[in-house]
């Protein structure tokens, strides 16, 4: 193999930039193929640089043109330096002409390659930056989500462990003289989160009309909101606030013109179902 050189860096970079003539990509290609570590590991630094290039501006490559006209210019520079007597073709040791040559070509090419080298990188380490951010915002959005899904599932467990809190009240509702008998339903009431759950599975409504639930306190009725039900009757619904356990006497159903009672404080149509709550 070829002892390593300073020269070969720089022909490393040359070579991923695709910027390397038939002889130096030769005098490269027999220097690697010994085995160099300082090479090796410059090409993998400056591949890994390259490569994040191309595969993030993939719609991006340069034209052709362009890159034939950088090529043309370093090989005019080239070119225009005195080469000595002797061309490489010709001369008798190939390897003598090169020591001489060398360091000429190489600086003119060093300014030119490392400044691409320069401008890959930092192109490279903008869009490390990029995806970093995108990364970042993608993150925020992914925490954000799963705090809201915490969320969710505590109110779920909550709302759940409210049917089996041993402080919670079960008010059964039963049809009054203006209900229909087949009416029922039952009312989970927990006094000390003043949540509620209504139950039922036999209120169908009758056209052109909804039921409400209201809450009895001793200042009077509340609405605590429509309950439609499904068509075959069943209807569950989570009341987030029935209003203070200390005052709350009853719960009561009232058959209201479709979308409810004009008023919030009193049924506009009549009590069909109430369940009084036990003390
Ligand atoms: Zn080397």
């Amino acid at each position: 193999m070829t002892a390593h050189r300073d020269e070969h860096l720089e022909l490393c970079a040359g070579l991923l930039l695709g910027a390397l003539d038939a002889a130096d990509r030769a005098e490269l290609e027999a220097h690697l193929a010994g085995g160099c570590a300082v090479c090796d590991g410059e090409l993998a630094r400056l591949s890994q640089s390259v490569e994040l290039l191309a595969y993030s501006l993939p719609q991006q490559a340069p034209p052709a043109a362009l890159r034939s006209r950088v090529l043309a210019a370093v090989q005019a520079a080239a070119a225009a330096e005195p080469r000595g007597a002797s061309a490489p073709a010709t001369a008798p040791d190939p390897r003598a002409a090169r020591v001489i040559e060398l360091p000429r070509r190489q600086s003119n090419f060093a300014a030119w390659g490392w400044a691409a080298a320069a401008a890959a990188l930092a192109i490279a380490s903008f869009v490390t930056w990029r995806q970093a951010n995108d990364m970042r915002s993608q993150l925020a959005a992914a925490r954000a989500q799963a705090d809201s899904l915490q969320h969710q599932l505590a109110d779920e467990r909550q709302w759940a462990a409210l049917e089996v809190a041993p402080q919670a009240k079960v008010v059964a509702l039963a049809p009054t003289p203006a209900g229909a008998v087949q009416l029922a339903a039952h009312m989970t009431f927990d006094p000390a989160t003043r949540r509620g759950v209504f139950v039922s599975d036999s209120m169908v409504a009758p056209a052109g009309h909804d039921y409400e639930l209201w809450a009895i306190s001793k200042s009077g009725p509340v609405s605590l909101g429509v309950v439609r039900a499904d068509s075959s009757g069943r209807v569950r619904v989570r009341i987030a606030d029935c209003g203070d356990p200390a005052t709350l006497g009853a719960f009561a159903i009232s058959l209201e013109a479709a979308g409810g009672a004009p008023t919030r404080n009193a049924p506009g149509g009549p009590v069909v179902m109430v369940g009084k709550i036990a003390g």
